[in-house]
């Protein structure tokens, strides 16, 4: 939707307001994004004839292939303001535009209003304002990044990882060199991200770059081409390897990226499609009271030594009230990644690249969870925290959204609109990415929690969880940041 220009200046306002906070000035945020759209300019000629299946498949940029009235019915303008990167707003109208399609009649007849917030927080913000409706906030820190942590991501080989977490077969001391090689360049990446050297105005294309790493798909627009010049000429005049271009480490890419991507977007949109906002207002729960009781039930069975554990008034608001939320936001996501696969029919190699992208957002969640926490209590009492079992964690400390790693499992498991049969081939494309973060955090949490401990390590401003006071009053989903690992737990009684 077209926002109004009242929103915009309310989405202005915010993102002033962020900017600000981290001690920046606006100004010098709209001379970068001015000097974006210079640089962006350019955009790749029109090809004739799209259809519509074709244009299903289409991605951005892709999208200047596009016949303008196709793009006017079915892609989503992105609310563009004095801030807003368009580059990287423009990755995102044809997930939207699926989001849309999964949720049909029942989805709200006005659209919800998209744009960023110059934040690196993993999730978005889902928020109600008064005078301009829903608002879904996508923060560009990892808008941003997304390409970088895909890409260093992939590098990891994924069967020497296998191998390690087997510990049947010892590795060569070739693979061990191309794991720690690996390896260092995620942990690098990853520094990078969260430390104070990426901020509002330090996100800069590369000089020349119109487009963000991976914005341009080369290798679907060849397929495209291909395809229109089979049209032209006949079919044996080309090698069957011209026309079915195999899968490649740029697919993979390109397909992670996706479905990290579209996780996200998806997410936000479940909970505007559902009201979330105004069920937190009115303190509505989706689940029965007996949820809490059950769940302490069994805590209890599998930590009998704790004795009786004692949730607080905060931590049972927020297991009952938003957890339940963002759980049934997650199972929405997951099933719009499925619907969005079986609708491009995907082959497997394409559908795991694209739930290893989703595995990676939950693994990046949980990485920089545990890296705050170090930051604000030091690495003995987050390991201590991380050791617990996620549902401890859950309902032990006040948090927004269940633990990182839990929401995988749990949004599979939720997803009601998948059959069972769907629902264990997701979980077995999910196995080796899950693997793979798995050793990935083992070997380089030591590095990563070393550098963030020394005095010469600043978070990134965009990562810190403090938020402006602008979202007060907003019912904002997402908005709270890291649980409080500070307090004992208390070994009163509960019930
Ligand atoms: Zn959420």
């Amino acid at each position: 939707m077209r926002a109004s220009t009242e929103a915009i200046r309310v989405i202005e306002k915010l993102q002033e307001d962020f900017i600000v906070a981290q001690g920046h000035d606006p100004k010098d945020v709209q001379k970068l994004v001015k000097d974006m759209e210079n640089c962006g300019g350019k955009k790749p000629p029109k090809l004739p004839d799209q259809t519509l299946d074709e244009f299903c498949c289409l991605i951005y940029n892709e999208y200047s292939y596009c016949p303008d009235d196709t793009l006017k019915e079915h892609f989503f303008n992105p609310t563009v303001t004095k801030y807003d990167k368009v580059s990287i707003l423009n990755r995102l109208p044809n997930l939207i535009f699926f989001c849309r399609k999964y949720f049909g009649e029942a989805a709200p007849s006005i659209d919800p209003i998209f744009s960023t917030l110059p934040t690196s927080i993993l999730n978005g913000f889902c928020l109600d304002h008064k005078s301009v409706g829903t608002l879904i906030l996508l923060n560009e820190g990892i808008l941003y990044s997304a390409p970088q942590f895909v890409e260093v991501f992939q590098k990891i080989p994924t069967d020497i990882c296998n191998q390690v977490a087997e510990a049947k077969i010892p590795i060569t001391p070739e693979q061990a060199h191309r794991l720690k090689h690996a390896m260092a360049d995620f942990l690098g990446v990853l520094l990078y991200f969260s430390s104070n050297h990426s901020s509002p105005i330090s996100m800069e294309l590369s000089p020349g770059k119109p487009y963000l790493p991976m914005g341009f798909e080369t290798w679907k627009v060849r397929l495209s081409i291909e395809s229109s010049l089979t049209k032209t000429y006949p079919k044996d005049y080309f090698t069957e390897n011209i026309l079915h271009e195999s899968f490649n480490n740029q697919q993979e890419k390109y397909y992670m990226l996706r479905g990290l991507l579209l996780f996200l977007v998806a997410h936000e949109y479940s909970h505007f499609a559902r009201q979330h906002t105004e069920m937190i207002r009115r303190r509505a729960t989706i689940v029965a009271p007996e949820y809490l009781t059950e769940n302490i039930e069994f805590l209890r069975q599998i930590r009998p030594e704790n004795g009786n554990l004692e949730p607080s008034q905060k931590s049972k608001e927020m297991f009952v009230l938003s957890q339940p939320l963002e759980m049934q936001a997650d199972a929405d996501a997951i099933s719009i990644v499925a619907r969005y696969c079986d609708e491009h029919g995907l082959s497997k190699e394409q559908k795991q690249a694209v739930y290893s992208g989703v595995a990676l957002f939950f693994t990046l969640s949980e990485m920089l969870e545990h890296m705050l926490l170090v930051s604000k209590f030091g690495i003995e009492k987050t390991q201590s925290h991380t050791m617990l079992a996620p549902i401890e964690r859950n309902l032990l400390f006040p948090r927004e959204h269940p633990v990182p790693m839990s929401r995988i499992p749990m949004c599979i498991c939720n997803a009601t609109a998948l059959s069972q049969t769907q629902k264990e081939e997701i979980e077995n494309y999910f196995v080796d990415a899950l693997v793979k973060a798995e050793v990935l955090w083992a070997s380089v949490s030591p590095n990563a929690f070393h550098v963030i401990s020394s005095d010469s390590f600043e978070f990134s401003s965009m990562l810190r969880m403090d938020l402006p006071d602008a979202l007060e009053g907003l019912n904002a989903l997402g908005a709270k940041g890291l649980p409080d690992i500070s307090e004992p737990i208390k070994m009163a009684n509960y019930l």
